[in-house]
């Protein structure tokens, strides 16, 4: 198919002929929703079905904010906690 919403593989067959193959685009890294940086310990893109524990990590807003960003939130809610 001639479209690029698909993705070329250009691959060498054990035979030596070099043929393309189409796979499906991977998608981009999981980025945190408060600095925009990539979180780490999300997988990619899902092949096989994977459980849940493997696709965030088990930690308050896990696989949508990363740890610094989290930091930042808890300690901005118990100062202001405090200072009511
Ligand atoms: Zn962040």
């Amino acid at each position: 198919m001639r479209v690029r919403s698909i993705r070329r593989v250009s691959l060498r067959t054990p035979t030596g002929r070099s043929v393309v193959h189409y796979e499906p685009r991977r998608p981009g890294l999981r980025r945190c929703g408060g600095c925009g940086r990539p979180i780490s310990g999300v997988p990619r893109d899902d092949v096989r079905p994977l459980p849940k524990s493997q696709k965030r990590i088990s930690r308050y807003h896990g696989g949508n904010l990363c740890h610094k960003c989290l930091e930042r939130r808890i300690e901005d809610a118990v100062s202001s906690e405090w200072n009511a």
